[in-house]
């Protein structure tokens, strides 16, 4: 480990990578910078890199218990005035909607897609396309087996819909994700999947 001039070097606490100087952050409070002591001394413990990636984490987990806290007092507030719940705690205490576990099924609802259309759920930092739903309204809002989070789309045609057309409208969007799929994997001999297209019509399928 190189202790002074341009090529100093520096272990990250974190990742335990040994870096230049200028991968990690000043530490304190921005002054001027004693060129006299160990500079390595002057930056922080965790590499750019590291506290970049934890920043973001964090800033996410953030925005997700603001998402789910939110989600949980308006549907508290609207179950409450229904008469299902007498006090807006008892979907925490009562029916087991934990703030940990709900911004633990956005994330994985963000991961995965919608589990009806499978389309993705966020774009950039918008997440106000993951909605919270409760699967049968006539029956009590245990989160474990009457709450989902899918997409808003989804959420609000789900509940336009018959029974009978929602249960159709899943089977086709598998349909359609297998078609997608066929033409991802052999474009030619799909194509025919693209023949309605107007727009497309003359164009080759890649
Ligand atoms: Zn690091
Ligand atoms: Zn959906």
């Amino acid at each position: 480990m190189t202790e002074s001039g341009p090529l100093a070097t520096k272990r990250c606490s974190n990742c335990g990578g040994e870096y230049l100087l200028a991968f990690f952050r000043h530490s304190g409070g921005g002054g001027r910078v004693d060129h006299s002591s160990d500079k390595r001394q002057l930056h922080r413990d965790r590499c750019i890199g590291c506290e970049s990636t934890i920043e973001r984490s964090e800033m996410l987990d953030r925005q997700l218990r603001r998402k789910a806290t939110e989600a949980r007092r308006r549907h508290g507030k609207r179950l409450q005035e229904l008469g299902v719940i007498r006090k807006r705690d008892d979907l925490e205490t009562v029916f087991g909607w934990s703030l940990d576990k709900m911004v633990d099924d956005i994330k994985r609802t963000i991961g995965e897609g919608c589990p009806y259309c499978t389309l993705p759920v966020v774009s950039e930092d918008d997440f106000g396309r993951v909605t919270l739903e409760i699967l049968n309204p006539d029956h009590s809002p245990y989160y474990a087996t009457n709450v989902r989070w899918c997409c808003s789309s989804c959420n609000a045609e789900k509940h336009r819909l018959s029974t009978d057309d929602w249960g159709a409208r899943q089977t086709m969007w598998r349909r359609w994700r297998l078609n997608e799929a066929r033409r991802e994997s052999d474009p030619l001999a799909f194509a025919f999947l693209a023949s309605n297209r107007h727009e497309e019509k003359t164009l080759p399928l890649w």
